[in-house]
């Protein structure tokens, strides 16, 4: 029989991403969405101190092992915001739209050559909610922020995310050669690897 984890977030783009990636591995990943779980308060100051408390958050109330995602993009103009607050950029209850037309307001006057910027990810493996070893993997993605959205893929900052490699935005990559470059993909690929030898 083959292992269930949980995925320890309520984000549709993510389980989505993720749940594409982790399809080679012989294990049920089940997202917390089909649990009763309390979403976990992000009080953390970094992306893994965060990613611990969703990861311990959904195996402590399903007594599965869990697998957490930490994201959020860093621009330089703006010495890393949104960054660990990506989210909520535009307010505790904003929605992506509200988060990405903030970022362009506040980027109106930036030249193309300022406006450089990368997607983080902290992904996070805990056996238990008391795991003291959790697994922890890293990627990121370079890219820049555009003046205007374009594409309707992927979620959250994609529009706005510039990909110099592929000379489009994130949004109009399609899903595969999205997580084939992207951060959760470089860091899920990390954690597949590491999976596979335990
Ligand atoms: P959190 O990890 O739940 O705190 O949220 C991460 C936030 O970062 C998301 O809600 C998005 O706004 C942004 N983000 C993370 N990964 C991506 C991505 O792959 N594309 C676009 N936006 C992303």
């Amino acid at each position: 029989m083959s292992r269930r984890i949980v995925l320890a977030t309520g984000n549709a783009g993510k389980v989505r991403e993720l749940g594409a990636l982790l399809a080679q591995l012989d294990i049920e990943i089940i997202p917390q969405s089909e649990f009763d779980i309390p979403e976990a308060d992000e009080t953390g100051l970094t992306f893994v101190e965060n990613a611990i408390i969703k990861a311990r958050n959904a195996a402590a109330h399903t007594g599965l092992p869990a697998i957490a995602d930490d994201s959020g993009l860093e621009v330089d103009c703006l010495k890393g915001a949104p960054g660990i607050y990506s989210a909520r950029y535009a307010g505790v209850n904003s929605n992506s739209q509200d988060n990405v037309k903030k970022l362009l307001t506040e980027m109106k006057d930036v030249p193309d050559t300022e406006r450089t910027a990368r997607f983080q990810c902290l992904l996070v493996f805990m056996e238990h909610d008391e795991d003291p070893t959790p697994l922890i993997c890293q990627g990121s993605w370079e890219g820049r922020i555009l003046h205007e959205q374009r594409g309707e893929g992927g979620f959250g900052y994609d529009p706005v995310f510039y990909v110099p490699t592929h000379d489009c935005a994130s949004a109009e990559l399609m899903p595969e050669t999205k997580n084939q470059l992207s951060h959760r993909g470089q860091a899920l690929k990390k954690l597949v690897a590491t999976m596979k030898i335990i």
